[in-house]
């Protein structure tokens, strides 16, 4: 009934604006589609309610026989890329570019549309925003020329998280009507403007999606019934962390926007997500980051203002903006513009997670009229895919048209923002950063270094020793001098980070400090000579160069805390090697505990040779075994556990361990229910989830099964990284009785951040309690609802933060100094163990002693020195104290706990050196029996 109501009111809607159309005249049937597939008059604007008709450039339509965003339908990668290879085939308008090459081999493609023109001279306007960007080369009348006739670039990101299933087809449209469209608006953009379209940035996600959609969601409408809305894989490692490594650019995807980035300088890059009613445009309630230009700030909010003003006006209600996330932190795939002085931005439009038109709540909060949402839609609504297509085109052709419009002033923007970072490092202190080379682990310096000449920061290498007022270094020095035109992003990547405590609850982490995460030095200087000294530049991350040198039987290995000993154990894991517990002397050179020592063997000599220049490890052949107490520590076979409820996490184990060779056994929840583990693996890890404790044990739930994921002919995108029968169901009890029995028998079992909560209040490990101070990461980020909740507990929202280690002979604390620090997240928090706990029947008996025992490592500096290392944190006085690393016996084997998270997006490898411990000294932490007294839980065989 409303239905119809709505159609004829459409069909009144659309005859109106027939005006607007001029001179293009619509595609026949383009009008009557897309009124049909959208499911209110105020979804929709006048500018996307028709397709222009062409007879030379194949519209969507002809091309796939449907309007994009048609109901019960999504396309793939193969035939958008065919669509967009057909478009620039038939069009002078439209170029295709492949920017990238997925995990699993799909191309990244990638289109320019402009005027005819603009296409023929891509080159030079793609040279004239490279020498804007780079104000050292290009001086302001130089500038001012260039400006004349550049252009801005403005590129677009579509389908990065794979379960926001519109923008493929939205960008594909808007591409069309860019490329053909005859209305002044439009040609105002191409002849302006260069717009990049990326339709598919992470093709090995929207395959799967678009698999799972067919498979299992098309022709269901009812939300309340749906079964879950996603592929459990959106790339070979990642789920929704595939848009949050652009310090670190680890992703394929990333790679290629960065590439993509330093290749055309584009002013705007905006990305396309789907996680707010009706859309949100970006920009943050604040805490801004002090080191992103202030002229940027003003640009992105007055494109989104212009975005709700020109939304509101032609009646789309649900236009907002401001209220989501905090913009302090630029870690996400659009901050690559925000780091290097163009503007990063990005929609929340509303999807469904599915191409099927259903019935949609809005939340209390979503429907309440603000400052910043000035329209809010109705409680309920029916929503379609088209309805979400018709407010991403229509923001994306307003926020175009505003650019055209502004087309000379933000390429003068970009320019300034450019020329004021540099003049930063030249007029203001610090002047420069030196990181020394010999910081204990030379290939933990070149990686650094790596990562900031990987962001095109220049870095250059001291040609002889600096004589600075603060002190001297030596030749080979590192050096990042600030007068450059990315002072900015090296400021913010090689300082600490100081999150407002009265700030808004942040979205995400609040430090990215890259020496923190390294364990490093660098170290401003204010003395302007250093710009006097001469420097090689560096293009690529430095060569490591490691030996093995000396006379002798035996060989060492000197810890000085590298982080590459784990690779280097795999690499030799046929020769048998010891580790020294205590340090000692040898030639009178001091080798700290946990240095190797490793006997004379038949092919050794010529192992360690390429361990040592592949990995910058220096072995030192002496003559005889130095006497100090030492273990054997064999390479164990590493099993990594991965639910099938959230692989995000656990998926930078994964990439860590694969970017180092080290081999593991993936297993999946069926692996760990068949059990038989202890026969075929020695440590058991299991990484940091986003679930609860009863998700982690009971994972997906069964009313869905069977679900398969597996490749067959319907689902051909299915079963990688790995396959099953069912994801359903999770380990189940019987699987938590395996992962019992594997301890109980003598295993390892290592848990990081949330997935300790399975080993502590699953029962595995007994007499920890859970604290009621602490926050689970799940509600750490999502913006300002959280945050009232979240006031008075302890939040450590991705904070460098200091410790202290218990037990610093512990082999977990080998390579570290007894006080360090490490990254920290929201976890829960947990009490000290004790030696027992209240009896059930007894509520208001006393809890057993304390027993300190299993703490390996406590949060804060035992001495005093302040929690804070970079970030910031809440309610630190309930941290203080309590476990960061319980090595508890349980049977006959351990359970290692960690109450963070030391493999967090490849970016903590300071920390990570302590899960390396754990796992290269695996005989020595199950043979440590309870170090307490007899009565101890361990000395009980059977204390499950
Ligand atoms: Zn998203």
């Amino acid at each position: 009934m409303l239905r119809v109501a709505w159609l004829s009111l459409l069909s009144l809607v659309f005859s109106l604006p027939a005006s607007s159309q001029a001179p293009d005249i619509p595609e026949r049937g383009s009008i009557e589609a897309i009124a049909a597939a959208t499911t209110d008059p105020h979804f929709i604007s006048p500018s996307v309610s028709y397709v222009p008709q062409s007879d030379k450039v194949p519209s969507p339509e002809k091309f796939f026989g449907r309007i994009m965003g048609a109901p019960g339908e999504l396309v793939g990668t193969e035939k958008s890329y065919a669509y967009v290879r057909a478009l620039a085939a038939a069009s002078s308008r439209v170029k295709v570019f492949t920017i990238g090459r997925s995990e699993e081999g799909r191309d990244i493609l990638m289109i320019a549309i402009s005027d005819e023109a603009g296409i023929r001279d891509l080159d030079r306007l793609k040279a004239a925003t490279a020498a804007l960007a780079d104000p050292r080369r290009t001086n302001a009348a130089t500038a001012e020329k260039l400006i004349s006739d550049a252009r801005p670039v403005y590129y677009f990101n579509a389908a990065l998280h794979s379960d926001e299933t519109g923008s493929t087809e939205a960008v594909l449209e808007l591409a069309y009507r860019l490329a053909v469209s005859e209305q002044p608006m439009i040609r105002r953009i191409r002849e302006q403007l260069v717009v990049l379209i990326n339709p598919i940035s992470n093709p090995d996600g929207r395959d799967k999606m678009v698999d799972w959609f067919y498979r299992y969601l098309k022709g269901k409408t009812d939300r309340s019934t749906l079964p879950r809305q996603s592929p459990p894989y959106w790339s070979k490692y990642t789920f929704v962390d595939i848009n949050r490594d652009t310090h670190q650019q680890t992703m394929e995807t990333t790679k290629a926007v960065h590439r993509m980035f330093h290749e055309w300088h584009p002013t705007v890059v905006h990305d396309l997500h789907e996680g707010m009613p009706l859309m949100m445009t970006w920009n943050g309630t604040g805490p801004y980051n002090p080191n992103i230009d202030p002229i940027t700030y003003s640009e992105f909010l007055e494109l989104s203002f212009r975005e709700v003003e020109s939304m509101t006006a032609v009646g789309m209600p649900g236009v907002s903006t401001w209220n989501f996330g905090e913009a302090f932190a630029h870690l996400y795939l659009d901050s690559v513009a925000m780091n290097h002085n163009s503007i990063g931005r990005g929609y929340e439009t509303f999807g469904n997670g599915s191409a099927e038109t259903e019935k949609r709540s809005i939340s209390a909060g979503s429907t309440q009229m603000q400052w910043y949402h000035l329209m809010p839609p109705p409680r309920e609504i029916v929503w379609s895919a088209r309805d979400n297509l018709n407010y991403q085109e229509t923001g994306a052709l307003v926020a175009l048209e505003e650019t055209a419009r502004q087309s000379k002033e933000m390429l003068r923007n970009f320019y300034k923002k450019s020329w004021n970072s540099w003049q930063k490092g030249l007029t203001q202190p610090p002047y420069a950063f030196l990181i020394p080379q010999d910081q204990g682990d030379p290939a933990r310096v070149a990686q650094m270094v790596g990562r900031l000449i990987g962001q095109h920061i220049e870095v250059g290498r001291a040609q002889r020793a600096i004589q600075l007022h603060e002190g001297n270094y030596p030749a080979g020095t590192f050096v990042v001098r600030l007068d450059q035109p990315y002072r900015n992003y090296a400021v913010d990547l090689l300082t600490a980070q100081n999150y407002p405590k009265n700030g808004e609850a942040p979205y995400d982490d609040v430090s990215w400090e890259l020496p923190a995460h390294y364990h490093l030095e660098a170290i401003p200087t204010a003395d302007p000579s250093i710009r006097d000294v001469s420097l090689t530049s560096l293009t690529d991350t430095p060569q490591l160069s490691g030996r093995v040198s000396g006379e002798g039987a035996v060989y060492l290995l000197k810890d000085t805390g590298q982080e590459s000993l784990l690779a280097a154990r795999y690499r030799l894991a046929q020769f048998e090697i010891q580790i020294a517990e205590r340090s000692f002397k040898e030639d009178s050179v001091e080798f700290a505990a946990g240095s190797w020592i490793i006997a004379g063997q038949p092919g050794l000599h010529d192992a360690l040779q390429s361990t040592a220049s592949e990995l910058g490890l220096d072995f030192v052949q002496v003559s005889s075994s130095p006497n100090v107490p030492k273990h054997a520590a064999k390479a164990p076979r590493v099993g990594v556990w991965v639910p099938w409820a959230d692989t995000d996490s656990i998926g930078w184990i994964r990439y860590s361990l694969d970017q180092r060779k080290v081999p593991y056994t993936y297993l999946r929840d069926e692996d760990i229910r068949a059990g038989n583990l202890r026969p075929r693996i020695d440590v058991l890890l299991y990484g940091h989830v986003d679930l609860e404790l009863a998700e982690q044990i009971e994972g997906l739930p069964k009313a869905w099964s069977p679900m398969p994921f597996k490749k067959t002919a319907q689902t051909p995108s299915f079963g990688t990284p790995a396959e099953s029968d069912d994801i359903t169901g999770g380990i189940g009890y019987e699987g938590l009785a395996q992962i019992q029995r594997f301890v109980n028998d003598g295993g390892l079992m290592v848990t990081l951040g949330s997935g300790s909560a399975l080993a502590l209040e699953g029962g595995l490990v007994r007499f920890v309690r859970r604290s009621s101070g602490g926050v689970p990461r799940s509600t750490a980020g999502g913006g300002s609802s959280s945050a009232a909740s979240a006031q008075s507990a302890t939040r450590t929202p991705g904070a460098h933060v200091r410790v202290t280690f218990d037990r610093p002979d512990h082999p977990i604390a080998y390579g570290y100094a007894a006080h360090t620090h490490v990254f920290r997240q929201n976890f829960p928090l947990y009490n000290i163990p004790r030696r027992w706990l209240r009896m059930a029947y007894c509520t208001t008996c006393l809890d057993g002693p304390e027993d300190r025992s299993g703490i390996v490592m406590e949060w804060g500096d035992s001495e005093g020195k302040p929690l804070v290392v970079s970030g910031q944190v809440w309610g630190e006085e309930n941290l203080v104290k309590r476990p960061a690393i319980l090595d508890m016996p349980v049977g006959k084997g351990h359970v290692v706990s960690f109450n963070f998270n030391p493999m967090h997006r490849d970016l903590n490898r300071g920390d990570q050196r302590m899960l390396w411990n754990a796992i290269l000294n695996w005989q020595a932490i199950l043979a440590a029996s309870s170090p307490a007294d007899p009565t101890h839980p361990a000395a009980e065989p059977d204390d499950e």
